[in-house]
């Protein structure tokens, strides 16, 4: 699984982060960076993503498939 994260989308609305704390947290600029990609079960990772307001989170399977947004 790959985490691609579109920072110039993100408006530090930190639901991501609330989610999986371990894997997402906010700069000083309050934009999201990855803490620890392998932080969280998969599966909290995919609903950390998908509740981005802004969609600035995207995940692709190990294939490259992307599966959100
Ligand atoms: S949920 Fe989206 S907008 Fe909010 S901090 Fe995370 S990436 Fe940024």
């Amino acid at each position: 699984m790959k985490i691609v994260l579109k920072r110039d989308k993100c408006i530090s609305a930190g639901t991501c982060v609330a989610i999986s704390p371990e894997v997402f947290e906010l700069d000083e600029e309050g934009k999201v960076t990855l803490k620890n990609p392998t932080g969280d079960d998969e599966q909290t990772i995919i609903d950390a993503a998908r509740s981005c307001p802004t969609q600035a989170i995207e995940i692709y399977d190990d294939d490259g498939k992307q599966i959100v947004p």
